[in-house]
């Protein structure tokens, strides 16, 4: 799972009383992107409940471990990492690769008395590339801003799916995150961070006429829906 906020209000999973995590069961990895409360999200939980293993930057390991009692067995693996490393996980099927994001990262304190600051530090802000074995690569820009950089990601990585935050005001208003796709030279674009709460994007309509307009293919996602691949190639939506 990558910055899982599954109780966040445009999960139909999540209304009515239901309890979107109640039905989890296998969660490997969770992997963070940064420190927000809207990407921390319930990771705590779902770590304690799963066993599921962190991958993010070590200062927001330690903090989630420290101040959101985060397992700490499942934060101290090698699978802490920085920015521009990679790694492996699942016995080798995925290579993890953690890139640069600008935006800022900061982790909300539960435990912060009067005196003490509402936000610990949080480390760099991040974004990934998970390298699948016979099946997509797969980018994840966090909550970054566009930067001329992204094409580097593009040159260094095939990336068969770009998963872009579109909303602005926090990060890339959608114009740049359509830039964004061409930079990272996505075969296929599905927008992210929109229609959640005030003050982002609503919709994905301004970033859909954008790729349009650049040639990149695009595939909206509703929540709870879920595409397939075989290889390279999305073969389902559902
Ligand atoms: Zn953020
Ligand atoms: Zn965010």
């Amino acid at each position: 799972m990558i910055d899982p906020w599954l109780r966040n209000p445009s999960n139909p999973e999540a209304k009515g009383g239901k309890d979107p995590l109640a039905s989890l069961s296998k969660v490997d990895y969770i992997l963070l992107t940064h420190g927000h409360r809207d990407h921390v999200g319930d990771a705590v939980e779902i770590a304690r409940k799963t066993g599921a293993v962190l991958i993010s930057n070590p200062e927001l390991a330690g903090n989630l471990v420290k101040l959101a009692d985060f397992p700490g067995k499942q934060a101290e693996t090698d699978a802490i990492m920085g920015i521009g490393g990679e790694i492996q996980i699942a016995a080798g099927e995925v290579t993890v690769a953690m890139t640069p994001a600008v935006h800022s990262s900061s982790v909300f304190n539960p435990k912060a008395g009067a005196t003490d600051a509402e936000r610990a530090y949080g480390g760099n802000p991040a974004g990934f590339v998970l390298m699948i074995k016979n099946g997509p690569t797969i980018y994840h820009s966090g909550d970054t801003a566009y930067f001329k950089d992204m094409e580097t990601i593009g040159e260094e990585y095939q990336i068969d799916l770009a998963l872009l935050n579109i909303g602005g005001h926090f990060g890339m208003e959608a114009r740049m995150a359509a830039k964004a796709a061409k930079s990272v030279r996505a075969k296929l674009a599905i927008p992210q961070h929109y229609g959640t709460f005030p003050g982002i994007a609503e919709n994905a309509g301004v970033f859909a006429s954008e790729l349009e307009k650049l040639g990149v293919p695009y595939c909206e996602m509703k929540p709870g829906e879920t595409i397939s691949f075989r290889g390279k190639q999305m073969t389902q939506k559902k």
